[in-house]
């Protein structure tokens, strides 16, 4: 493990985020400019294993910081999952003399990272892309930013029609094991409550507020509910329904509209830095690691930490929700 990186693979895995491509032409750029040759993996770690692997030069990767999705696709690889699998891929990456590896993806591209660099001797390097921002050690995941935007221009155009008709929304935005899109997006656009998976929720209270406000006159109000929470805003609609006859209700699910578009220039900037960050790392050797940024700097997480750890939701936050939605 101690020998010398020359040749190296760059990959998107897992679920797509806006900035995967900026963060490529880090990875590219930044390896060519050190001397080394890169090679882009198609697929994720479905390229690896079927050998679908391709020369990267420093042109290859014009024109793209600007580009949602991934030009090198992303995907999920049952085959990874299992040893045979990534005995295939590490033959692969041999016979293209490929000796590491930078992951562009979130906790379950890490996990694959992992588990392959432990049987193998290929250093691995990881990049957080995920528009979740769910992964312990950093403080942003490039993609979070567009993503979170996006739904905050999205319910802030519902809010209008909303406000014309005197409604209840919910509103639906991603995020089934992870409510960070839905908090921040649902403190941005004034949500009276927010409905997240790190949290219980107590409908019950929800119905009360709502009756409460009726009797107030407050007709408008918005509810943000991440897809994985109360089995999504239909459900919490349904339960509105049932309870409130009289409560107009309206459901929008945002859907995937929040993992396109042209990244942020937040994400482009993290994307290049965190790139860049990634090349030095197996430069320098510090092999098996994520690139984080926390407040403001650079840090380097062991593979396996960002496998056990989830970011954890502040409480302060939900208090905010509570005290800005009365
Ligand atoms: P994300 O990186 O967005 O969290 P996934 O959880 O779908 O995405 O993981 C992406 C891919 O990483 C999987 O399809 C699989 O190929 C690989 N992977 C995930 N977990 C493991 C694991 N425990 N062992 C081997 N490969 C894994």
């Amino acid at each position: 493990m101690n020998k010398k990186v020359t040749r190296i693979g760059v990959l998107t895995s897992g679920g797509d985020a806006p900035g995967m491509n900026a963060a490529i032409r880090a990875v590219v750029r930044t390896g060519i400019y050190m001397g080394l040759e890169v090679y882009g993996i198609v697929r994720g770690y479905a390229g690896m294993v079927e050998n679908d692997i391709i020369k990267m030069e420093s042109r290859s990767v014009a024109n793209i910081i600007q580009r949602g999705g991934t030009i090198l696709k992303t995907g999920r690889c049952k085959e990874f999952f299992e040893v045979e699998g990534r005995k295939k891929a590490y033959a692969n990456l041999k016979k293209h003399g490929i000796n590491g590896l930078v992951i562009i993806g979130g906790d379950g591209s890490f996990r694959g990272a992992q588990v392959f660099s432990n049987e193998f001797d290929i250093p691995c390097i990881g990049v957080p892309g995920t528009i979740d921002k769910d992964i312990a050690g950093t403080d942003f995941t490039i993609g979070f930013d567009t993503a979170v935007n996006t739904a905050v221009e999205a319910i802030d155009k519902i809010r209008d029609t909303m406000d014309a008709h005197d409604r209840l929304f919910v509103i639906e935005v991603m995020g089934r094991d992870s409510g960070y899109i839905a908090l921040h997006s649902g403190i941005a656009t004034g949500a009276e409550n927010i409905l997240i998976p790190e949290k219980e929720t107590d409908i019950e209270a929800i119905l009360t507020a709502l009756m409460e406000k009726e009797r107030r006159q407050k007709l408008v109000n918005l509810i943000v509910v991440a897809e994985g929470k109360f089995g999504g805003a239909n459900e919490v609609a349904k339960v509105i329904k049932e309870r409130l006859p009289d409560q107009e209700v309206r459901v929008c699910v945002l859907g995937h509209i929040q993992r396109g578009g042209a990244p942020s220039c937040f994400d482009r900037l993290i994307a290049s830095r965190m790139g860049y960050a990634a090349i030095e790392c197996l430069l320098e050797k510090r092999y098996n690691v994520f690139v984080g940024i926390v407040n403001n700097r650079m840090h380097y997480i062991p593979l396996n930490e960002a496998v056990k750890k989830k970011q954890r939701i502040s409480e302060e936050w939900m208090k905010i929700v509570k005290i800005l939605s009365t």
